[in-house]
């Protein structure tokens, strides 16, 4: 049974806020109170779903840097996009 508890602490899932890049663990309230306060509950719950994604994302890979790392890469988002 302690093995349950132990499980059931390890899936607590962290997700990263992909507004201000921070692993929160309640992210929905998180949105709510700092990120998205000003937006609609639907607004907030399709970014707990990219959040969610993102996570899966990363984790497939293996990985934690992507989000954080790519931002730093490209400050100027619409660098990505020229055509040379
Ligand atoms: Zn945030």
């Amino acid at each position: 049974m302690a093995e349950q508890a132990q499980k059931s602490d390890k899936d607590r899932r962290i997700i990263s806020c992909l507004q201000c890049f921070k692993p929160q663990d309640m992210l929905p309230n998180h949105l709510l109170r700092v990120c998205m306060k000003d937006h609609t509950d639907e607004e907030r719950k399709a970014e707990v779903e990219r959040g969610k994604k993102s996570m899966k994302a990363w984790t497939l890979r293996g990985r934690t840097w992507d989000y954080n790392t790519m931002v730093k890469r490209y400050p100027d988002p619409d660098r990505l996009f020229w055509k040379t």
